[in-house]
């Protein structure tokens, strides 16, 4: 025992390794430090007692998020949570340092939240973590939030109070606590609040996403170096939009299709089909069509030498192809003068110009670059479909609404033009035309197997 009242046993506990009680001083010295670091703390008796009695009391007192992460049991529930969910330990680390961001800054301990009552004894953490992160954005904008000591105060995205709702948010998930849909002003709208729809418009048009395939054809190699380089990079980006699919998953796909034949309006029609595709982000399968001449060409191209396999070959993780990937889509966008060649530049070096807002075009062709593919394939198939959502959902959304809401908004000028089809109702001159557009699904699948032939010339 020393004098002050734990035990060299204890204290070993606490180091994770013996201690000898001939080193008293040094375990003094020792306890001091525990001190300093939020582990130990002194009782009014001035003996050194650990204070997770304090946390129990559900009292907040300031700490370091190691400390936290050890003794707040809140947060130790929190992260078996997300990471039961999936998450990475990454995202679960950054998520903790909000929480222990807000909880030091409001003196809120996370029980207040999760058990708050109104005075009829109905639950009510939806208006106190309201208020608490009303209090919280005042002080961070005041410069007065407790912030790591790590996060460079002048980051742009430690200053987001949306990213620190969020991880309160994600706190109070794991003891069961839901929150609605908050609109985008709202304090609680979290990422997906906050920009949700904001890029519904974005998308290549129909020659833009053509152009895309051919310029990583023609200067992928040498953007990329012989070593880094694939074709199948080429017939990725063909592919993604005529699938509408993520990322991930049209890297993970194993190529097999069907080619199949059938009749619409007494005309021929052929495509190829693949069923299951799998999704893994949603653990879904979809069916789709491959329709278009070009994403077929190169669909053709790889089941001749990759067939049963995915598209490029996996030495390295998907992560590794995505980062190529998106550099060839960045030197795409640059091509375009959608993106500023500063674009190049790590975040950290990058003109102030060139740090792009949230919502803004730029922002998601930046972070984005490859996804806009995705958004591409779903202003394509509405296009093609006359916006028939329910028919584009089946070809990869659980609901229609994320469909509309999220990828394919339909434009009230867009809506005018819903007479017109490239098959039955063709424009003056088509060609001047960035996108094709179609009245039903099946038009542009005779269109498209006819050789890009309008009702009219066929006749
Ligand atoms: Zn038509």
């Amino acid at each position: 025992m020393t004098m002050n009242g734990m035990g060299s046993a204890e204290i070993g506990e606490q180091l994770g390794y013996a201690v000898h009680k001939s080193q008293c001083q040094r375990i003094i010295q020792i306890q001091n430090e525990l001190t300093v670091a939020g582990k130990l703390s002194k009782n009014e008796g001035g003996s050194f007692v650990i204070p997770s009695q304090n946390i129990d009391q559900h009292k907040w007192t300031k700490m370091t998020k190691e400390v936290a992460e050890m003794n707040v049991p809140q947060f130790k529930k929190f992260a078996e949570y997300a990471k039961v969910n999936g998450r990475t330990q990454q995202s679960i680390s950054t998520e903790l340092s909000a929480l222990v961001v807000v909880c030091n800054t409001t003196g809120i301990h996370p029980s207040e939240i999760i058990n708050a009552k109104t005075i009829t004894g109905e639950e009510n953490y939806i208006v106190k973590l309201t208020e608490v992160m009303m209090d919280f954005k005042e002080k961070l904008q005041t410069g007065n939030a407790e912030l790591n000591k790590h996060s460079n105060h002048n980051n742009h995205e430690a200053k987001q109070v949306r990213r620190y709702s969020q991880a309160m948010r994600h706190m109070c998930h794991a003891y069961g606590r839901q929150f609605p849909r908050f609109p985008p002003q709202h304090i609680l709208s979290g990422t997906k609040g906050d920009t949700f729809g904001a890029y519904n418009d974005i998308a290549l048009t129909d020659k833009l996403a053509e152009g895309a395939v051919a310029f990583i054809e023609k200067n992928g190699k040498d953007i990329l170096g012989e070593k880094h380089w694939d074709y199948g990079f080429v017939i990725a980006t063909a592919l993604m939009p005529e699938m509408i699919t993520r990322t991930e998953s049209i890297l993970q796909w194993k190529v097999e299709f069907q080619t199949e034949h059938d009749e619409y309006e007494h005309n021929p029609v052929e495509y190829d089909f693949v069923t299951g595709f799998y999704e893994p982000k949603t653990k879904d399968y979809w069916n789709k069509f491959i329709v278009s001449p070009l994403a077929r060409k190169m669909l053709k191209t790889i089941s001749e030498y990759r067939m049963g396999k995915t598209i490029m070959p996996f030495n390295k993780s998907t992560a590794s192809i995505e980062r190529r990937w998106s550099q060839l889509m960045k030197e795409y966008y640059i091509s375009l003068g959608i993106l500023p060649e500063t674009v190049r530049l790590s975040k950290k070096t990058r003109p102030d110009d060139c740090i792009f807002q949230q919502k803004t075009k730029q922002f998601f062709y930046d972070e984005r670059g490859i996804y806009v593919l995705r958004h591409t394939g779903a202003h394509q198939w509405c296009r093609w479909t006359n916006y028939d959502y329910g028919f584009v959902a089946d070809l990869g959304w659980k609901d229609m609404n994320t469909l509309k809401e999220v990828y394919a908004g339909q434009t009230i000028k867009q809506r005018l033009k819903q007479d017109t089809c490239f098959y039955c109702q063709p424009p003056m001159n088509p060609d001047a035309m960035e996108s094709k557009v179609f009245c039903k699904a099946q038009h542009a699948f005779i269109y498209y197997s006819n050789g890009g032939k309008s009702k009219v010339s066929q006749n």
